[in-house]
């Protein structure tokens, strides 16, 4: 490593939203490289049943296959009415090749006239480095809103309401956003830890 050059580390991710949340969060830290920055197009399963088994799966992929120090996040959101639904199951909630969109009007319906609309968003994070595996959560609690608002973000951020907030993530700033969010708790635990 060059004098003044920060460590490279893989974010086992292709989202360019959630490359851009790492990335603000890392600034001056860590140079944060994506699965195409080192040619890995691999479609990776995630086949676990927790979160933390599919962040460790992707992690665990990409050290064993490419031989980078690396993270993986993997991260769901628990709707308490549907009895902690579509959890690890978030990203296929309305299919196998389903958009965001589809999730968003899938959810909204099932939650239609559904007076208990607590839920929170999860993401666990999976470092390996230097040979050794940790994890690392992120958490925040909030409601599912009746109709999406805002344009930023990206997922279900337009149908969350975060309780310290009071408006939907699609409504926050980025900065705003990474400052409570599930992923930015996780991201600052684990930039602490290095
Ligand atoms: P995964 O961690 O990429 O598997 O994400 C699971 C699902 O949650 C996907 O549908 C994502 O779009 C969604 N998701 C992940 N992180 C966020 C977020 O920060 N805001 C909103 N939706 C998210």
């Amino acid at each position: 490593m060059m004098k003044n050059e920060l460590p490279k580390i893989v974010f086992a991710t292709n989202n360019l939203h959630k490359l851009e949340e790492a990335r603000a969060l890392a600034k001056g830290k860590l140079t944060i490289l994506s699965l195409s920055d080192i040619d890995c197009h691999d479609d990776i399963p995630e086949t676990a049943e927790t979160l933390e088994g599919n962040a460790l799966i992707k992690a665990r992929w990409v050290k064993e296959k490419y031989g980078y120090d690396c993270f993986a996040d993997d991260t769901g959101l628990m709707v308490d009415a549907l009895g902690g639904a579509p959890g690890v199951y978030s990203a296929r909630f309305a299919g196998d090749h389903c958009s965001p969109t589809d999730n968003v009007r899938l959810l909204l319906e099932k939650m239609k006239g559904v007076e208990d609309r607590r839920a929170r968003f999860s993401t666990v994070i999976a470092l390996i480095k230097d040979g050794k595996e940790q994890i690392f959560e992120g958490c925040v609690e909030g409601e599912i809103s009746e109709a999406p608002h805002g344009k930023e973000g990206f997922g279900y951020d337009p149908i969350f309401v975060p309780y310290e907030s009071g408006v939907a993530f699609a409504e926050m700033t980025p900065e705003g956003k990474n400052a409570i969010s599930h992923r930015g708790r996780a991201m600052r635990k684990f930039l602490e830890s290095i």
